[in-house]
């Protein structure tokens, strides 16, 4: 890098951004589009992606064109660029034709160093004549995993973005995003023709992140009990499944005394917005939301994120769980996960539409989320091994600050493998977690008396195992690939692997539940 070539770059830094040093690659990324190269940028949320095409947009001749999917930030983004002096505006459907217009003039006057798209504009060819008209500086392509079919966010329009190389060979191109597993970047560098770009990747690690997972006992008391023990008056987020539960729990929050909002797309758009924007400037807010929230979100201070049901993949839990501490301050990401949730997921997955592959996709996705939620080892070493990168243990998540008991948990596993392999031979019947505990257990439910499974030979033989570890036993059996769930009822089934527990040539390691909560805790809910 000649000093020469440095210097702009670093004196946009400065005097427009008010910087004095670049973070992490930023210096060398900025300068690889500068120089007219292609880059794809893999930094984690946070990291300080956008000035990595915001600068050369600045240094080079023309304006720089930000494809981003975030119609709803786009004006934001463009307010803190014209708040330093920077000439940006964007073009998206909510725009009238008016105002477009005036983009588009000044755009064609060269007046523009940033301009923002939607990703369905290119689809129109008004849009692309447009390109063709005007000087363009660079191409940049915001939250690029959307272009992974099988990933989490997949947007149709992101897979028609090869056209921006066909079109414009010679214009540099920068794709970046937050979410990269090897698979992923192999993926957004095929369908983007970014197979020669120079890649750069950062290490995904968040070391002022907290992670903690324990067991769904009493979801909402469990919840209330972290913020009033530890985050009290902090600002955080609270990810639930659905939206009745959305509401349900920021009813309880505000119920007890917590300033919560509620955030989902069934909210009507202003309420959304305004629910957003206190979010945002107000101190000590928490936002209870689906996963629609959140997607450039930049508000440093959230000091947590938990998750009230099990995320479908470790990239979303990791993107999600990404949005506390961006000062870089301690901050906690909390998960509660139970039995239930497992269930659920597989047969959302089972019902979903598409072709198998896709589903063998969600299904694979789930389970490497699964094997987070019940490892013994540290946490953030499962997590940053996913992403490809290898750590040591780390001393702030909570399999490191309290190691979690491990207890041989091959007998109660024969015993209830066996039991399900009985109900088939016998009497060609298959049943969900619920029932099978009731048999292990030994109760005499009504539809134990219906079936008359008092008389099989396993009835009762589990009662030196209680209920709770017993569903402890199922989520991890199921985790490690022992045990499968099916269907719209949930019931379990075998897999193949299940046959070497039941022959006995393996032994099954489990994790003790967590205790059941302290009187302390009880005492803040009460
Ligand atoms: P990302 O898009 O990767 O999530 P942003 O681009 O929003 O991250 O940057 C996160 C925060 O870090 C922003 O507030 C940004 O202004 C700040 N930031 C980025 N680069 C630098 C830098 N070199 N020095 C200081 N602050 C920076
Ligand atoms: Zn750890």
């Amino acid at each position: 890098m000649t000093p020469a070539a440095t210097l702009p770059a670093l004196g946009v830094l400065e005097k427009t951004f008010g910087y004095d040093s670049f973070r992490g690659q930023q210096a060398e990324i900025i300068q690889t589009i500068i120089d007219g190269g292609d880059a794809l940028v893999l930094m984690p949320t946070g990291g300080g992606k956008s000035l990595c095409y915001q600068i050369p947009a600045l240094v080079r001749d023309g304006t720089g064109i930000v494809i981003s999917p975030l119609i709803a930030l786009m004006q934001d983004q463009v307010d803190a660029l014209s708040a330093v002096g920077a000439r940006a505006e964007f073009l998206n459907s909510t725009q009238s034709s008016d105002e477009r217009l005036r983009v588009e003039t000044a755009f064609l006057a060269g007046e523009l160093d940033l301009l923002y798209l939607a990703p369905e504009r290119l689809r129109v060819s008004s849009t692309t004549t447009l390109l063709d008209r005007g000087k363009i500086a660079l191409f940049a392509i915001d939250e690029a995993h959307c272009v992974s079919q099988w990933g989490h966010d997949f947007r149709p329009d992101y897979l028609q973005l090869s056209v921006l190389h066909e079109r414009w060979p010679s214009i540099p191109r920068i794709a970046l995003t937050a979410t990269a597993t090897e698979t992923t970047r192999r993926e957004i560098a095929e369908r983007l023709d970014l197979e020669d770009a120079r890649q750069f990747v950062s290490s995904f690690d968040r070391p002022n992140i907290q992670y903690r997972i324990e067991g769904k006992q009493q979801p909402l008391q469990q919840l209330l009990s972290l913020l009033s023990s530890e985050h009290a008056g902090d600002a955080g987020i609270v990810y639930c499944l659905s939206r009745a539960s959305v509401e349900k729990t920021a009813d309880f929050l505000v119920q007890n005394g917590i300033t919560a909002l509620p955030y989902h797309a069934g909210l009507d758009a202003r309420v959304r917005a305004s629910n957003q924007s206190r979010f945002l400037r107000e101190e000590g807010m928490v936002m209870v939301a689906t996963i629609a929230f959140g997607m450039g979100i930049d508000k440093p201070d959230v000091r947590f994120v938990a998750h009230l049901d099990l995320p479908k993949s470790v990239e979303g839990y990791y993107q999600e769980t990404g949005r506390a501490g961006r000062d870089g301050l301690p901050a906690t990401a909390w998960l509660a996960y139970g039995l239930q949730d497992v269930v659920q997921q597989r047969r959302m997955i089972d019902q979903s539409e598409g072709e198998l592959a896709h589903r063998r996709n969600l299904t694979a996705h789930l389970d490497a989320m699964l094997a987070l939620c019940e490892t013994i080892q540290c946490r953030r070493v499962q997590l940053l091994g996913y992403f490809g990168q290898p750590s040591s243990a780390c001393g702030n998540c909570d399999t490191c600050l309290s190691p979690p008991e491990t207890w041989d948990g091959t007998v109660p596993a024969q015993k209830l493998l066996s039991t399900i392999v009985r109900l088939k031979r016998e009497r060609n019947q298959s049943f969900g977690a619920g029932h099978l505990i009731d048999i292990l257990l030994g109760k005499q439910t009504p539809r134990v008396a219906q079936h008359g499974h008092d008389a099989l030979a396993t009835w009762g033989i589990g009662q030196d195992v209680g209920e709770q570890e017993w569903r402890g036993v199922v989520r991890q059996l199921l985790a490690q690939g022992l045990l499968a769930v099916e269907g719209e009822y949930g019931i379990l089934v075998l897999t193949e692997a299940s046959a070497t527990v039941l022959g006995g040539s393996r032994t099954v390691l489990l994790r003790r539940e967590a205790p059941k909560r302290s009187k302390a805790a009880k005492r803040a809910v009460a």
